[in-house]
């Protein structure tokens, strides 16, 4: 199985997941804009096991639907890396853009379209959801 490692900038903390990712999506949520200082998010799920390596500063959100996601950022250079959401020990989703690679499978699905800015384009196939279909992820 291949492994991918995702880092902050500083390369301080760090996550190393194997195989494929379960699932990768955009989220345009406003908590999602504002975490990431970016207009959205891209996140992709995976299955254990992952490990972890650095030190981790916590933040937890109550989600929408009531879900509590538990998100994980470099306490030396801001980046958000990765999150859990608890009571779903078996997956975490990982920030796309640490992964630093181009090459990172595209998108299949985006959700909070109703908070999508006008000029971003999804690519061509995505499945695309008003709200949130399941608690965010
Ligand atoms: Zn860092
Ligand atoms: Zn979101």
């Amino acid at each position: 199985m291949s492994s991918r490692t995702a880092s902050c900038l500083c390369g301080q903390l760090r996550i190393q997941v194997e195989g494929e990712p379960r699932g990768v999506g955009i989220c345009h949520c406003l908590a999602c804009q504002q975490r990431t200082g970016s207009v959205f998010a891209t996140l992709a799920s995976f299955s254990e096991p992952f490990k972890v390596f650095g030190t981790a500063t916590e933040y937890v959100r109550a989600g929408d639907q009531g879900a509590r996601f538990r998100f994980r950022f470099c306490p030396v250079c801001g980046t958000t890396v990765f999150h859990t959401e608890e009571g779903e020990s078996g997956r975490v989703s990982v920030a796309v853009g640490a992964f630093a690679d181009p090459g990172f499978p595209a998108p299949r699905v985006s959700v909070y379209d109703c908070r999508r800015h006008p000029w971003v384009q999804l690519p061509p196939g995505t499945k695309v959801f008003v709200k949130d279909p399941t608690p965010e992820g």
